[in-house]
């Protein structure tokens, strides 16, 4: 049956302005690292992103190796998109990254403009697209020079590859002196991509925002359910179909009984404000307005729908903050 997006899908989402850029972002972003491989069935990620569009989520974000194998979730999003989302291309952000190792030999990882070029061209036949929104780079390069990596991203903006430039994974002394060279050229630093969540709080004592503000530039964290484990999923043990089960980047070590412990709590103190642990987690990443916008995964309709609840309440107390940190920091 032919999809017709939901005529309210702009009521609800907020959306913020990343950086002092022109472009706005929904708080929540969907990610297709995992989910949206050849190995997942079409027909469920189709669901999953038209009800995401559905519920004003307008930001995708994938990278050339998204799978499993590489490359499959830039081909089934680009089916998505060439079917249910053909006509929407204006209203909707895809972003996509190059940086880890795409293929054999010197030219398919790191960060040469050889091969940042290259693999945005193969992005853009896998999703069907003249363009992305963002392209990232997706890891800093200890050997490539930086002016190399950052001219690289200012000609795909210049070709009319991509609108913007992202950098992922850079602390913040890599990305002060990225952003410079990015100011030089013209082609000003849109957006940084890092890890944080409750339990994984690196940016902050890098004062990464402080560093992106001072650029003009935004900020999306990733995993900001820490792969599912600020989630209920792990609670009362470990479902074949989690991602503990199914997936090399997440193991059984990481449910260990301090980090179980400290779930339950967290979970209590989410129940006391009538959330599922998921929309406590996203609303602590959102807490500070520097924080563009958070990439979620979700492997079900439900999920997704849980997540993107969390707008109705991003309101964190005082006291609730405490008790969240009491519950984490040793
Ligand atoms: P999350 O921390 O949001 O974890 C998502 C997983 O958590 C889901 O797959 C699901 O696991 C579980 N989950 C999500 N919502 C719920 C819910 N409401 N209730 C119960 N379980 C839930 O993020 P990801 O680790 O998936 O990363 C998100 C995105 O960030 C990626 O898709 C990618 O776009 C980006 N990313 C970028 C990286 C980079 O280097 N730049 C690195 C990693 C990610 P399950 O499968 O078990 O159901």
């Amino acid at each position: 049956m032919t999809y017709t997006p939901a005529g309210d899908r702009y009521d609800t989402m907020p959306y913020r302005r990343t950086g002092r850029s022109g472009l706005k972002l929904p708080v929540i972003s969907l990610g297709l690292w995992h989910n949206f491989g050849h190995e997942r069935p079409w027909q469920r990620q189709r669901d999953i992103v038209r009800r995401a569009f559905d519920l004003g989520v307008t930001h995708f974000d994938l990278a050339n190796n998204y799978g499993p194998p590489p490359g499959s979730a830039e081909e089934n999003f680009g089916r998505i998109l060439a079917t249910d989302l053909k006509g929407y291309r204006d209203q909707i952000v895809v972003s996509t990254k190059a940086g880890y190792d795409m293929w054999p030999g010197p030219y398919g990882d790191f960060g040469s403009r050889k091969y940042l070029v290259s693999s945005l061209d193969q992005s853009l036949t896998r999703l069907g697209l003249d363009y992305v929104d963002i392209f990232y780079h997706h890891r800093p390069d200890p050997e490539t020079p930086l002016e190399e990596t950052m001219g690289a991203l200012d000609a795909i903006v210049r070709a009319g590859k991509a609108q913007y430039v992202g950098l992922s994974n850079y602390n913040s002394q890599q990305t002060a002196a990225a952003a410079a060279i990015l100011r030089d050229l013209g082609t000003p630093l849109l957006i940084h991509q890092p890890s944080y969540s409750i339990l994984n709080r690196w940016i902050e004592k890098d004062n990464l925002l402080d560093t992106l503000a001072e650029a003009g530039a935004g900020c999306i964290a990733f995993s900001p359910l820490q792969q599912g484990l600020l989630t209920d999923r792990y609670l009362n043990g470990i479902p074949d179909d989690s991602r503990v089960r199914t997936s090399r980047f997440l193991n059984e070590d990481a449910l260990d009984t301090r980090t179980l412990g400290r779930l339950h709590a967290l979970n209590d103190i989410a129940a006391r404000r009538g959330q599922s642990l998921a929309q406590m987690a996203l609303a602590w990443a959102l807490r500070d307005q520097r924080m563009t916008s958070l990439i979620i995964g979700a492997s079900s309709v439900e999920q997704l729908e849980n997540n993107v609840a969390t707008v109705t309440d991003l309101a964190l107390s005082e006291a609730e903050l405490g008790d969240i940190d009491g519950t984490v920091l040793d």
